[in-house]
């Protein structure tokens, strides 16, 4: 993760033309004209600085519909891909617009359990959501620069515009002719060394921040979006900027709260939930039981717990530093590895502050 990288542009323009291989993974650049994206070390010819746009990471460059570099395989600069996953990449490039089924890979011999698994740890994403959103952004992209939406799903393997329209609302909420007619949240995807965060906002402020394979996540935006009936879809909003800036910072110890402008979301007891947790301290933790006192409520510890259970701003709204009063870590939606690691890391940056 990094800073803003608006704020950077100007360096990392510069480490490409030295071909600087000490910014391996920090950013990636997709080329307009060509829908490819690559690492700053890439061998292939050098684009034009009006042709390119930088991304802090591959998830959000495939979000916006580049396919990797062949030369440089930029998925890889994070470390060594296992061979069978490179295998997998390498066949969904061979022919993007293809669905790779489990059969499909067990005609290629290889384990489809053993697959997903490998391919959810290493690039945070599964094997499925890896191959529609290689699938789904270029076919956005497409629909944006006013190709017909018919060309769009021909191009990109969809059999009929029904399965067409079908897998554009169930991922994005709205229909491709209607792309730019009803309200959206803009949707991105930001990496974290947890693995992916999916985060939501208008001009409102944030709406959803949590990681994509939170427990309830798909549930939630549902719900949202019968709710309000926007559109989701992937897109640029400069909220989506700040959360990404203010994240980066938090991971590397450089922040431990937030200014992000907040949607207002809720039930009346849940906001003031949420306003207590957002007083707790980095490096310190509550039990339910504290924060059912704070909020005047002392025998709600229930509701309470639930109330901690149904933020989807998290992190943000750090409902991970409440524990049980016997100091159980007891439960979080995005499992109890990464809420041991963001106390432990919160615990660090505190004590150095
Ligand atoms: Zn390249």
């Amino acid at each position: 993760m990094t800073t803003r990288l608006t704020d950077r542009e100007e360096e990392f323009w510069g480490a490409m033309q030295r071909r600087d291989s000490s910014y391996e993974g920090i950013f990636f650049v997709g080329v307009k004209t060509t829908g490819i994206f690559c690492g700053p070390g890439c061998p292939a010819r050098k684009p034009l600085r009006q042709n390119i746009e930088f991304f802090a990471s591959p998830s959000e460059a495939l979000h916006a519909g580049y396919r990797p570099c062949l030369r440089c395989k930029p998925m890889n600069a994070t470390g060594n891909v296992p061979a069978l996953l490179e295998e997998l990449r390498q066949k969904i490039e061979d022919c993007p617009s293809r669905h790779l089924r489990d059969r499909d890979l067990e005609d290629l011999g290889i384990e489809p359990s053993t697959a997903r698994r490998q391919f959810n740890r290493y690039f945070g994403m599964s094997f499925q959501a890896y191959q529609r959103a290689r699938r789904m952004g270029s076919a956005l992209a497409a629909v944006r620069k006013g190709s017909k939406v018919l060309d769009t799903q021909l191009d990109h393997g969809f059999e009929s515009p029904s399965g067409f329209r079908e897998a554009f609302a169930k991922l994005f909420g709205a229909a491709p002719s209607k792309a730019s007619s009803v309200h959206c949240l803009f949707a991105r995807w930001i990496d974290s060394p947890l693995g992916a965060i999916l985060a939501l906002a208008d001009d409102s402020g944030l709406y959803v921040f949590d990681w994509v394979n939170r427990r309830g996540l798909e549930r939630e935006i549902l719900r949202l979006r019968e709710k309000t009936k926007f559109a989701i879809v992937p897109g640029e909003h400069p909220v989506l900027d700040q959360a990404d800036g203010e994240i980066g910072e938090y991971f590397a110890g450089a922040r431990v709260s937030f200014t992000l402008p907040m949607a207002s979301r809720g039930t009346d007891f849940q906001r003031r939930v949420w306003a207590a947790l957002l007083k707790i301290p980095a490096g310190e933790t509550r039990s339910y039981k504290d924060i059912a006192k704070a909020i005047g409520a002392p025998t709600a510890v229930r509701a309470v717990a639930r109330a901690n259970g149904d933020n989807y701003r998290g992190i943000i709204i750090p409902c991970h530093r409440v524990i049980g009063s016997n100091g159980a870590l007891t439960g979080y939606g995005g499992g109890l590895a990464r809420k041991q690691w963001l106390l432990d890391h919160e615990r660090k940056v505190a004590d150095r502050q």
